[in-house]
């Protein structure tokens, strides 16, 4: 039993803290899921339609941020797109500058980085990514659940749409919904391949028979197909049964992390409304109205404690303060705010975890920059030709390498490899034409590596080999140069 739950219990029944699981059911919360009956089965949730500050906020920010994901697309910087993440072609670009598979550690030191910010997010604020900018529930909330209050109305509508015989006013509106959400869906599968593919590609593969690009039409039908589906089934499942930021909730979350919270000290022992719509003195704030769980879009209470179904939507945020209005009561029984801060009354953000996770993340950061700065346009890679050890002519010792150029810029390249230690060592290319690898491509070549065989003490050596683009040094690359083993009459010699 958490601590949360047991001020809750203490401040409703004035009991100590020892309560077996009979006691309240602030209980059966945790042993159950909001949406899954005793037998195992959906609970449909039908939630009242929200509205209040919160909502209009959270209009705005869906305006911009879906704004941007449908514009993305066509965005240009310098000519290349915002985004694209062609990963058939192992094509990516971000904010206009290319990257290739070769930079893979960057990708994960970005990765790294990422997390550990949405970790360090997680504990301070709680879940906000997931109600304000999460596209899960941006689409779902504020998209499909938009178009269903109009086709079908509020909670009560809907309720006796769904019990109503068919009809066909009920066919009419269920028709009508499900065509619109199918149209949304085909809109979100088509910006997310232009995304993949890129803008021209994908309409491409849309103006043209299904035939002529099958890859790209089982893919748009695919991700329609699960969008659809998505939005008009599952819905709240995929963030209560199957995200996993949502399940590492219980591990991120802390007494000091801002969360959208019930005020149990404030709300409790609470109480229906008695004469002259006011309460009693010996009653807390909270008149038991439910519509705090009515506007809950994952079907909680949030009187409860902080739960992991909790999106952190704020619908029940809103509810109350209309309900708190309304009697007269300060807003803010439910508020975004800390365990700790409810229960002590002062809100304090740092601790030892935040301080631990910023040093961390400030560290990142700086890799993250370093690498990027000194990320080079030219990726060189020289390997021994498989199969291969070493040849001797006389004087000499010879290594044949296949050596691959990335260019992961969008004009040609004209390069020129040269060796920079030692000194004594001869490189030739074997065809001796120019190296110009094109624009976003790559060119293979064969390479001799030559040394004195009297120089050549170890089996293996390094030789640096230099990349030059205009006269200007862009890599510098190690190659293992092998040889014959020494014995040690051959040292004496
Ligand atoms: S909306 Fe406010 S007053 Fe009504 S039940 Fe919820 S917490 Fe209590
Ligand atoms: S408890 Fe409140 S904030 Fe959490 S999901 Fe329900 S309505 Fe949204």
């Amino acid at each position: 039993m958490d601590e949360l739950k047991l001020d809750i219990l203490k401040t409703r029944t004035g009991k100590s803290a020892q309560h077996s699981p009979e006691d309240s059911d602030t209980e059966k919360f945790r042993a159950s899921i909001s949406t899954v009956d005793d037998r195992g089965k959906r609970i449909w949730i039908y939630p009242k339609k929200p509205s209040g500050v919160y909502h209009k906020a959270r209009i705005g920010v869906t305006v911009l941020l879906l704004g941007v994901f449908f514009a993305g697309p066509f965005v240009r910087i310098g000519g290349q797109p915002l985004l694209l993440l062609n990963v058939f072609e192992r094509k990516f670009i971000i904010a206009g500058q290319a990257f290739w598979p070769q930079d893979f550690v960057l990708l994960a030191i970005t990765l790294i980085t990422f997390f550990v910010f949405i970790i360090l997010f997680t504990v301070v604020f709680g879940r906000i990514w997931c109600g304000w900018m999460c596209p899960q529930t941006l689409f779902m909330e504020m998209v499909f659940r938009k178009i269903e209050y109009l086709i079908e109305g509020d909670m009560a509508a809907q309720r006796r749409l769904a019990r109503a015989p068919w009809s066909f006013e009920k066919i009419r509106k269920k028709g009508l919904k499900h065509a619109a959400f199918l149209l949304i869906s085909v809109l979100i599968s088509h910006t997310l391949m232009s995304y993949i593919l890129g803008v021209e590609d994908t309409l491409a593969a849309v103006t043209a028979s299904p035939s002529a690009h099958t890859a790209g039409f089982v893919g748009m039908v695919g991700f329609t197909a699960v969008f659809y589906w998505l939005f008009a089934f599952f819905r709240e499942q995929a963030c209560i049964a199957v995200c996993p930021y949502g399940r590492l909730q219980g591990v991120l979350l802390g007494k000091e992390s801002i969360v959208v919270a019930y005020d149990w000290l404030r709300g409790e022992p609470r109480g229906h409304l008695k004469k002259k719509s006011t309460t009693t003195p010996e009653q807390g704030d909270c008149i038991d109205c439910n519509l705090c769980v009515q506007v809950c879009p994952t079907g909680i209470d949030i009187r409860n404690g902080t739960q992991l179904e909790c999106v952190n939507c704020t619908a029940c945020i809103d509810a109350c303060d209309e309900v708190m209005i309304k009697i007269q009561k300060p807003k803010g029984l439910i508020r975004f705010a800390s365990y700790n801060s409810i229960r002590n009354g002062v809100e304090k953000v740092w601790n030892g975890r935040v301080t631990a996770y910023s040093f961390v993340l400030v560290f990142l950061i700086g890799v993250l920059t370093f690498a990027l700065m000194t990320r080079s346009d030219v990726e060189t890679t020289f390997l021994k030709v498989s199969g291969t050890l070493y040849q001797r002519e006389p004087g000499l010792i010879t290594n044949l390498y296949n050596a691959e150029f990335v260019n992961k810029t969008f004009d040609d390249v004209d390069l020129q490899v040269r060796v920079e230690s030692p000194s004594y060592a001869e490189l030739y290319k074997v065809d001796g034409k120019p190296v110009v690898v094109p624009a976003e491509g790559m060119i293979k070549s064969v390479y001799f590596i030559k040394l004195p065989e009297d120089k050549v003490t170890n089996a293996r050596s390094v030789v640096r080999v230099g990349i030059y683009q205009d006269g200007k040094k862009v890599e510098s690359v190690k190659v293992k140069f092998i040889g014959p083993v020494r014995t040690a009459s051959d040292a004496k010699r």
